[in-house]
């Protein structure tokens, strides 16, 4: 569909370029203790969720990428992809913009 990019290409975009991958942080130890947070971008027609590739409505329960690109999932998708990275890398990161929510990523979902 024209107009509509990615999820790899918006990931591409969110970072501007790849970042160096020799950098290598302790994310899980890592506390952000200050955060600007963005708006929500608004839902383009037809966007797709970047987790499950499906068709986001209007009236669908979403949250966005609250600490990195705003960018819209559904809430069920991104608490999907909160739990993987807590089962395997301890951090809760963006599937976007792989944007760092912390180690407590799952409970500031929870709250939105
Ligand atoms: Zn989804
Ligand atoms: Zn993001």
């Amino acid at each position: 569909m024209q107009g509509v990019i990615s999820p790899r290409e918006a990931q591409q975009l969110a970072l501007g370029g790849d970042q160096d991958p020799g950098e290598k942080r302790d994310w899980a130890a890592e506390v952000v203790k200050k955060r600007s947070e963005v708006p929500a971008r608004e839902l383009e027609s037809g966007e797709t969720c970047c987790v499950c590739c499906d068709e986001m409505g209007k009236d669908e329960d979403l949250s966005h990428c609250r600490f990195g690109c705003g960018r819209l999932t559904h809430t069920d998708c991104l608490m999907r992809a909160f739990k993987h990275n807590q089962s395997s890398a301890k951090n809760m990161q963006c599937p976007l913009c792989r944007t760092n929510w912390g180690a407590n990523g799952i409970e500031l979902l929870k709250e939105n």
